[in-house]
């Protein structure tokens, strides 16, 4: 489904309503960070929570399949290297992100990037919407037109500071209503038109 990419780019605080929940400015140019390719599981697969963190949160995400390789390409170019697009929760240890003062640990658990449940190809950026739902009730509702930073205008960014390569994700933020998940919960990303993500969530991580 996913072939492993050489990077998970994430862009963090790109809508608005996210970014003022959680106290923080809409940042001037796109917050960059990475999550570790060891982190993918598909559709179906149990999301861990870790022992370390006593706070682990859902975020519902556009993820980009790269199609074409980028690098420092304009936004107008930039469009022409979207391969497709595939539901992605960004996964998230709350509490570490505040404590450690850097998002890698927080981000970058085993199990903490699901994506799937398939990549879907020949749609426009600018009529994805994404929900997010933990036990069939919906928490988050965003669409692509709402971020603070289009698609397009993100890969340029990025392939300015690392060349993206066919088949490399881009996490493309969350929209406001982000919230914890525990054991036994079930969470849900749909992007309509592209499907539905759907992950367990179990104990015992590391
Ligand atoms: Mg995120």
């Amino acid at each position: 489904m996913i072939e492993r990419p050489s990077k998970i780019v994430c862009v963090g605080r790109n809508y608005a309503d996210h970014a003022k929940e959680m106290g923080n400015e809409v940042p001037k140019a796109p917050l960059l960070f990475l999550k570790p390719p060891s982190a993918l599981i598909g559709h179906g697969d149990a999301i861990l929570l870790p022992k370390a963190s006593s706070r682990v949160e859902f975020e519902s995400e556009i993820g980009v399949v790269i199609g074409r390789r980028l690098h420092r390409v304009a936004a107008a170019e930039a469009e022409a290297g979207i391969g497709g697009f595939v539901c992605l929760n960004d996964v998230t240890a709350r509490d570490l992100q505040k404590s450690d003062g850097q998002w890698t640990r927080a981000k970058g658990f085993d199990t903490f990037c699901p994506v799937g449940p398939a990549v879907v190809t020949g749609l426009d950026w600018r009529t994805l919407e994404v929900i997010g739902r933990v036990n069939g009730q919906e928490r988050q509702r965003g669409r692509s037109t709402d971020m603070v930073f289009s698609i397009p205008v993100l890969l340029a960014y990025i392939s300015g500071v690392m060349t993206l390569e066919p088949g490399d994700l881009v996490a493309t933020g969350t929209p406001a209503g982000v919230g914890p998940l525990e054991p036994g919960d079930v969470v849900e990303v749909e992007i309509p038109g592209v499907g539905v993500l759907r992950n367990p969530v179990m104990g015992q991580g590391q």
